[in-house]
């Protein structure tokens, strides 16, 4: 088998690629606004309550209806999926692997229209849509062949006269709740790692992008999945999120989202319920509030184009975006006025158009949460780019910057998920350190400096789980940088990474006397 690689991103300046995408934007343009069913158990059912997913962009727009699970139909497809696990878990781990490989290849043949659907009900610009659809396939790629080298377990040692066996079993049905923001990628890797582990999933996605969920639900059921493995159930996260969390045959819980979410989850899960004769797991990626800190001696340019790169990608909605920037006092002008003057640069518009950089922020409730930041930003700092926004088409926020700020102002310390970024002053690199781990998250973070020995200092002492030296603090690589963070950014499951699958599994020894 040809050993794992990250899949390529596409390179749009080649005209070719241009042409193919704005094929796949008419293509989906023209399937919007259809109606789609829940999936359990491979029935299609239909109800009359709806999700109406629209376009950010362009919020006339509906992208699609998806029927609307309630908790009736979540215990029908808990029953399901409680059903199918017992046949699921006894399929080989190659034949499970096989599908995602096969699940693999069909996105790869329709890579450029799931990304454009992903424009569209995501409001994600191409080089965005893109990157996540190429993420959902290295998901795929990467987790079947983790599968395949934990199928016979791992070495453990025997005494003369005894032949012991280390090995895994699947845990049961899993319940996989996924965010808006990564609408494929993380709900594809989140549900794949389960199945491909032999457990059967209830899939929640979000309530913003359920569409793109079902075309994947398309894609694993041609590439053979057994009906019942995975059981497509949008809804309600208060209702169904809350029914299917609480349910005693839940085994255990995948969860990516918020941090107030997460808590939720994690300490209702907690409560053993009636009939329940286990300790659900709980899996929850949460939020993140990433800083990027500049020394003085650091090639500046990149600096500030790191800053931006990662504060304004996919408008700042990455649980990895930059949301603050800690820059040492004697080059802080200098790094400033350049961020300053990149982000005046950056195109905002329709998605659609290839030539924006950014489009908008997810929904209404978004918009009003980060343009609220405005008032607060003024307050607390001085707004240096950006600060306005305009939600008559569309759900459009101006990348802002707020300079000169305290370490412990909201802005600095509150997770926006926008395009806001907060930038403090720090008077050396040890200050800058303890302003950067001044926060409830861990998840990712950067530093831009020359000198080593202070980036030695940040290896141990900068307590995220993805750090990067040099570069942007977004964009981690599957099977090249796992991805999970600290204290209230979750708990550190390291998606992409070769312990994940471990955690949708339990061990078992087998000792024989020969
Ligand atoms: P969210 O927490 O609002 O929603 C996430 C999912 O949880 C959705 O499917 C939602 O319907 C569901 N949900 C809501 N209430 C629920 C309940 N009571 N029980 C069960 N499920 C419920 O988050 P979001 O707005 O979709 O996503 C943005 C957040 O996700 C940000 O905080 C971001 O940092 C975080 N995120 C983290 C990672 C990571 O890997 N750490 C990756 C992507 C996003």
């Amino acid at each position: 088998m040809i050993p794992y690689t990250t899949e390529p991103l596409t390179d749009f300046s080649n005209e070719e690629n241009r042409q193919a995408y704005e094929v796949a934007l008419k293509k989906v343009q023209s399937e919007i606004g259809q109606d789609y069913p829940l999936i359990v158990g491979g029935e299609r059912i239909t109800t009359e309550d709806k999700i109406v997913s629209y376009n950010p962009a362009k919020k006339s727009e509906v992208v699609g209806r998806v029927s609307k699970a309630n908790k009736e139909i979540a215990e029908k497809a808990m029953q399901v999926a409680d059903a199918t696990f017992k046949t699921w878990s006894k399929v080989k781990p190659e034949v499970r692997a096989d599908i995602l490989f096969k699940a693999a290849a069909i996105t790869k043949r329709r890579r450029h229209e799931m990304s454009a659907w992903m424009t569209l009900e995501a409001g994600k610009p191409w080089v965005e849509a893109d990157a996540d659809t190429a993420e959902a396939i290295d998901f795929l790629e990467y987790y079947g062949r983790q599968m395949l080298a934990l199928k016979d377990g791992k070495p453990v040692q025997s005494r003369p006269g005894e032949y012991n066996k280390f090995g895994y079993i699947p845990l049961g049905v899993g319940v996989v709740i996924s965010p808006w923001n990564f609408p494929f990628a993380i709900m594809a890797g989140t549900t794949v790692a389960a199945v491909v582990t032999g457990n059967t999933v209830l899939l929640k996605p979000a309530s913003t992008t359920p569409v793109i969920a079902y075309k994947f639900m398309e894609i694993l059921e041609e590439a053979g999945l057994p009906a019942g493995v995975v059981n497509y159930i949008p809804g309600p996260g208060a209702e169904v999120g809350d029914y299917l969390v609480d349910h005693p045959r839940t085994r255990f819980v995948s969860f990516t989202g918020s941090r107030d979410v997460g808590l939720r989850i994690n300490q209702r899960a907690a409560v053993q319920n009636e009939g329940q004769i286990w300790i659900k797991r709980v899996i929850a990626e949460m939020g993140g509030k990433d800083t990027i800190v500049v020394d003085k001696e650091a090639d500046l340019e990149l600096a500030a184009q790191s800053i931006v790169k990662s504060a304004f990608g996919f408008s700042g909605q990455k649980c990895s975006a930059c949301s603050r920037a800690v820059i040492v006092e004697d080059v802080y002008d200098q790094v400033l006025d350049r961020v300053v003057e990149l982000t005046k640069e950056l195109t905002v518009g329709d998605p659609t158009d290839h030539n924006n950089f950014m489009a908008t922020v997810i929904d209404e409730a978004a918009f009003k949460k980060v343009t609220s930041y405005f008032e607060v930003a003024n307050s607390e700092g001085r707004i240096v780019a950006g600060g306005t926004a305009d939600d008559s088409v569309g759900y459009f926020v101006q990348p802002t910057v707020v300079a000169d700020v305290a370490p412990d102002a909201r802005v600095m310390q509150e997770e926006i998920f926008g395009p806001i970024v907060a930038i403090s002053k720090a008077k050396d690199f040890n200050e800058a350190l303890d302003i950067a781990n001044n926060t409830e998250y861990g998840l990712t973070g950067a530093v831009i400096s020359t000198n080593r020995d202070h980036l030695e200092k940040a290896r141990e002492e900068f307590f995220v789980g993805n750090l990067y030296f040099n570069r942007g603090c977004t964009g981690a690589i599957v099977g090249y940088q796992p991805f999970g963070g600290y204290n209230m950014s979750g708990t550190c499951s390291k998606a992409g990474g070769p312990d994940f699958l471990t955690l949708h599994m339990q061990s078992k020894s087998v000792s024989e006397t020969l």
